[in-house]
């Protein structure tokens, strides 16, 4: 089961009160997980940690918000509080290429936070699973499989970006850098990124992608599957 908590919050630009749901526990059980590091599972909740106020319509880091209001009923929530406010604009494609257009970020954290989120949103063609995410659904398009993998120039230029905020020896970050090689077609970087992990991990998705590479293969695939 996911479990969440139904807060309010307050805009830190133009002070309303808006209303969203936080996810307090979930798990991996079942879940699928694909070479670009997203999850998708039947009690896996993607939690966004950027917000957009109904009111202004600015950007807003969920952390840094005051919480006016928590509580876990939710047929008090519905009852008391929800009626009168709005709730937080989702974060789906367009927010997030918007997010990046307004250079919104203050840390390389953070900008690496929303372009990896705009990466799965542009991947999402090829999510091949039941449990898919609400905000996945506008990029729904059927089956792509056949078609020939071409990415646009912002789809590039986000994974170019990428590249300089995941330059860290850390494991974490090699398997991401080795996805986004393959993706943009650049097996050999790709193979010479993966063979730096010796995390154990980490191992199945080092041999998917080194397969997946050494066939020419630039889409996203699933690491293993849920059930
Ligand atoms: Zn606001």
């Amino acid at each position: 089961m996911t479990s969440y908590a139904f807060e309010v919050k307050q805009c830190t630009k133009c002070g309303s009160q808006f209303t969203i749901s936080s996810v307090r526990s979930c798990n991996t059980f079942g879940a699928t997980y694909y070479t670009d590091g997203f999850i998708c599972g039947p009690m896996f909740t993607h939690q966004s940690a950027l917000l957009s106020c109904p009111s202004c319509r600015e950007f807003l880091w969920r952390d840094e918000l005051p919480t006016i209001e928590s509580t876990t009923d939710y047929d008090y929530y519905r009852a008391s509080l929800r009626k009168s406010m709005p709730d937080a604009l989702g974060m789906g494609l367009l927010i997030y290429e918007d997010a990046i257009k307004a250079r919104i970020w203050r840390t390389e954290e953070q900008e690496r936070y929303i372009r990896i989120r705009l990466w799965w949103l542009y991947n999402s063609d090829y999510y091949k699973v039941r449990h898919r995410p609400w905000w996945l659904l506008i990029r729904e398009r059927g089956e792509q499989h056949n078609e020939e993998f071409v990415l646009s120039s912002e789809q590039e230029e986000n994974l170019r970006r990428l590249l300089t905020l995941t330059d860290s020896p850390d494991p974490d970050m090699l398997i991401m850098r080795a996805e986004i090689f393959r993706e943009l077609g650049e097996f050999g970087k790709c193979v010479e990124v993966l063979n730096k992990i010796t995390d154990d991990r980490l191992q199945v998705a080092v041999d998917v992608i080194m397969r997946l590479a050494r066939s020419g293969e630039r889409r996203v695939e699933i690491v293993n599957a849920g059930q």
